[in-house]
């Protein structure tokens, strides 16, 4: 029989929560995802961490105080020639820099591009970490990570996606993330990966009733 898997996202972004639906639910037909609005959450998350592992556990830590099991991911772009930038901070590296206005995946791009003028390794991936928090045992979450490397372009390419979707070049298909259809992306990307991991994880959790560490 099917098991209904409530969870609360540690996140308020509707469309990010109806994308992790639609993907887990591939994979664990009874997974039902609420928001932080939706579970009664309203004060502010503080992602205070270093790492993506780190700010995925603190958001899904956050999510389990609801007493359902909290999920969480965390996620950017790390490029190797400027020491692993814009990181934790993907999502407002123009902002927190100082650049443009600063609220635009456009000035996010146009930042990066000014950083990398004139820097040979152009390697770069992208992370997804995402942690699972369990109210009656929240020392063992289940934590897992989706890496998807690639090679930083000097002009956008592609029209889809969002973020850096436009700079990032797969090699092995020959295109840039933005020119990826969701399938494609889905199939290959960082949050693809991630998002496997943690269902084989929670398909794990319900049938043994404990985390595999
Ligand atoms: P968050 O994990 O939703 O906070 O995402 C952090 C930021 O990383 C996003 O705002 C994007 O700038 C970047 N990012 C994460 N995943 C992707 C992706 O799949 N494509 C492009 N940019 C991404």
């Amino acid at each position: 029989m099917e098991q209904t898997l409530r969870m609360v996202v540690g996140s308020r972004n509707k469309g990010k929560i109806r994308e992790l639906n639609a993907l887990l639910s591939q994979y664990l037909p009874g997974v039902e995802l609420l928001s932080l609005d939706e579970a009664g959450i309203t004060e502010t998350v503080e992602e205070t961490g270093t790492t993506f592992a780190e700010n995925a556990l603190i958001k899904a830590r956050a999510a389990a105080s609801t007493g359902l099991i909290g999920l969480a991911d965390d996620s950017g772009l790390s490029v190797s020639a400027l020491d692993g930038e814009p990181g934790v901070f993907s999502a407002r590296y123009a902002e927190i820099n100082g650049f443009g206005q600063g609220h635009s995946d456009a000035d996010n791009n146009a930042l990066l591009l000014s950083r990398m003028e004139g820097k040979e390794d152009r390697s770069c991936s992208f992370i997804c970490d995402m942690a699972c928090v369990f109210p009656d045992d929240p020392d063992h979450p289940i934590q897992v990570e989706g890496v998807c490397e690639g090679t930083l372009l000097d002009r956008a390419q592609g029209e889809g996606g969002f973020g850096y979707d436009p700079l990032f070049w797969y090699p092995a298909l020959e295109k840039t993330f933005a020119q990826l259809s969701e399938e494609e992306k889905n199939a290959v990307s960082h949050r693809g990966c991630a998002v496997r991991a943690l269902a084989l994880a929670l398909k794990r959790y319900l049938e043994k009733g404990k985390v595999e560490q």
